[in-house]
């Protein structure tokens, strides 16, 4: 933690690009700590007042209000570290799907201090969508099984979140291309992140 507020990467692209993946691959690593707020969502108790409102969102492929997302994602963060499983102090976390507009990073300020975007850029929208209708059959989502609402989320991210990065000042916005294998995506992801990692230990000691 630094001045009170969490240390953060986020990983930033449209729906299917696989930030997902990409994640929880790198939240197995000593030091980051992956945090998906779809996933935050799907895990919320279904018979709660709380999922229930989510769920009229998420199955249209809207975003959930700002004010209730933020409040269930900073329970999420006091939760994880309440159960001994995030480290604020020795843990940077890695922010999948959060923030999702401007409002939502304006909201984020005051908890989170971001030090790297992870922004994967795939251009080819007719395989993300095949992709994401695939995960649905293999994940049980049903928001992604059906292509109308798949395809609103795609409207959402363009119109919504992709005004977003212009929040955030141009040299911490990494460029990745989210084509390539998996592994080649890796590799391009920690090119950027080690630097930024370091810049940031080397700004804690000084
Ligand atoms: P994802 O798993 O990131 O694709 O998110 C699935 C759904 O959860 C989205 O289509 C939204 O309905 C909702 N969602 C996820 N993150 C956010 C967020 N930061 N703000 C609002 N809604 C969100």
């Amino acid at each position: 933690m630094k001045g009170g507020k969490f240390r953060a990467v986020l990983l930033f692209g449209a729906p299917g690009v696989g930030k997902g993946t990409q994640g929880r691959t790198l939240g197995q690593l000593p030091g980051l700590f992956h945090l998906s707020t779809g996933e935050i969502f799907r895990s919320l108790d279904p018979d709660s007042s709380e999922a229930r409102e989510v769920a009229g969102y998420t199955s249209r492929g809207e975003l959930v209000p700002d004010e209730l997302t933020i409040r269930i994602v900073r329970n999420a963060f006091d939760r994880e570290i309440a159960a001994g499983r995030f480290h604020p102090d020795e843990e940077v976390l890695l922010l999948d799907g959060i923030p999702r507009n401007v409002r939502q990073a304006e909201l984020f300020d005051e908890t989170v201090e971001v030090l790297c975007i992870l922004y994967l850029a795939g251009s080819d929208r007719e395989a993300m969508v095949r992709r994401l209708k695939q995960r649905a059959l293999q994940e049980g989502r049903t928001d992604d099984a059906d292509e109308a609402v798949i395809r609103h989320r795609f409207e959402v991210y363009r119109r919504d979140t992709e005004p977003m990065l212009r929040y955030y000042p141009d040299n911490l916005i990494a460029h990745i291309d989210a084509l390539p294998t998996p592994l080649e995506v890796l590799r391009d992801i920690a090119d950027h992140l080690i630097p930024a990692l370091k810049r940031q230990t080397a700004a804690k000691t000084e």
